[in-house]
């Protein structure tokens, strides 16, 4: 964690070495990895993970806007601190993401909650050695929340369970979808140098990782702010050429921003991953209008016909949404129609839910409940239907599968995701974790495969 304010974070752990922590993510991968930084500086001031907020001294609440349920969710959890700290008098409660970002949101959490010990944002996680310390001088709430992006967190090198991690690409969204909150709380989209991001991905390779997945609301927009200009395609090239690397995953990306020369890595880069997660949100140009998308289901089929030039067997994932306001059943009906043409291997659906302060949460016709509950049901069946041919597509070919852990459900059993991100158990073989392993699929369903390890053959 070159050049962070170590001081500050040498006089928490002198104080606070030992004490214990519970850090509770919502939303995003962003977040997910947001919260790593978090537990990386926290381990550094010398805290401990636990997860018993009854018995910690510091509970965090990393918190998600994307929806009014998700802050629901939050504010209910903030209440149930109230009682914690009652009985557990020294337990300090830190919130934190999106939400605070926000500052209807934030407003609402320090008039309602003043055993709210610190408030933070997206964008100053690095300052949480000085906010810890300040509130111990302190027994009012502080606060600190920075609206524009800083460098400083990227200085926070994070990785998870030893092969794989998350880096930080791009920040904010310029986009404004008219469902989406995220260009309010998250900013303007910022690039970071390429010189930034490979030197945190070469320390992440000294630190064993072989495995990164490239993080922004909109990826495909790399570059865009950066003097001297660099494309996202040019990026991926960049880090394709760090030796220790065997997989590079993206995420998000916009159909609006997908560049031929972004199609054509699907050619060049075999460390690519042969996936891409390409949200499209509605099937229907009337209602893709509404979404303030930019672009239509005419272009995005050019797209994926494109991709399926340069790699025929690319996985595709997608996000869909039903009950936009204003959707009728013809444009749901071009929604299923999509979903047949493009067969995806897996698809995150979601209904359409109000958020205040988005331009959809003021539009007239509102989809009724009942509606939106039947066309979501009879997209699952549309989606999952598709997934179960593309799983079964499977059985009986070699995939190369990257093991990330023993599995959840079964010890005897290990998980790993082929490079089209498909889940895959085979039996435990510890010499197998972090490394690409050819493994002959033998089964499975609509969600994930089986298989056995192919050995070498002397
Ligand atoms: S692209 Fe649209 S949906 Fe995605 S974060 Fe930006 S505004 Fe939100």
């Amino acid at each position: 964690m070159q050049d962070l304010n170590t001081e500050f974070i040498e006089r928490v752990r002198d104080m606070h070495e030992g004490d214990t922590y519970v850090l509770t993510t919502h939303g995003c991968q962003m977040n997910e990895h947001d919260s790593e930084k978090i537990k990386t500086l926290l381990d550094t001031m010398g805290f401990r993970e636990i997860d018993d907020e009854n018995e910690a001294d510091l509970a965090i609440i990393n918190t998600c806007s994307v929806r009014h349920s998700a802050e629901d969710k939050v504010i209910g959890h903030i209440g149930r601190l109230k009682h914690v700290k009652k009985k557990n008098k020294d337990l300090k409660v830190a919130v934190c993401g999106c939400m605070m970002q926000r500052k209807e949101s934030r407003d609402y959490v320090l008039e309602t909650f003043p055993h709210v010990d610190i408030v933070f944002g997206t964008n100053n996680i690095h300052r949480l050695p000085q906010l810890i310390l300040e509130s111990d001088d302190r027994n009012t709430t502080v606060v600190d929340i920075e609206q524009s992006y800083s460098n400083l967190d990227n200085r926070i090198f994070s990785k998870v369970d030893g092969h794989s991690a998350y880096v930080n690409i791009i920040y904010g969204c310029n986009n404004f979808c008219t469902y989406c909150i995220v260009p309010y709380t998250r900013g303007r989209e910022i690039s970071r140098s390429p010189e930034d991001i490979l030197e945190e991905i070469e320390a992440l390779v000294e630190d064993g990782v072989n495995e990164v997945t490239l993080l922004g609301q909109n990826v495909n927009s790399y570059g865009k702010t950066l003097e001297e200009k660099t494309t996202f395609a040019e990026l991926l090239h960049m880090v394709h050429a760090i030796d220790g690397i065997d997989r590079i995953h993206f995420t998000t990306s916009h159909p609006k921003d997908v560049s031929d020369e972004l199609i054509a890595c699907y050619g060049e880069l075999p460390k690519l991953a042969n996936y891409l997660h390409l949200p499209v949100q509605s099937g229907s140009n009337d209602v893709l209008r509404a979404m303030n998308r930019h672009y239509t289901r005419e272009d995005y089929f050019k797209l994926i016909d494109k991709l399926r030039a340069v790699r025929p067997d690319i996985s595709l994932s997608t996000d869909i949404m039903v009950g936009f306001p204003g959707e009728t059943d013809e444009d749901f009906e071009d929604t299923l129609d999509l979903v047949r043409r493009v067969r995806y291997d897996n698809a995150f659906t979601f209904i359409y839910s109000r958020r205040e302060g988005t331009r959809a949460d003021v539009m007239e016709n509102q989809v009724p409940k009942s509606i939106k509950d039947e066309r979501f049901q009879r997209l699952l069946d549309e989606v999952y239907a598709i997934q179960r041919e593309k799983y079964e597509e499977l059985h009986g070919t070699v995939q190369d599968v990257l093991f990330d852990s023993i599995s959840k459900n079964d010890d005897s059993m290990m998980s790993g995701r082929t490079s089209g991100f498909k889940l895959v158990h085979a039996p435990y073989d510890a010499d197998r974790i972090g490394k690409l392993t050819p493994v002959k699929i033998t089964g499975g369903n609509t969600f994930s495969l089986r298989g056995e390890i192919v050995h070498a053959t002397k």
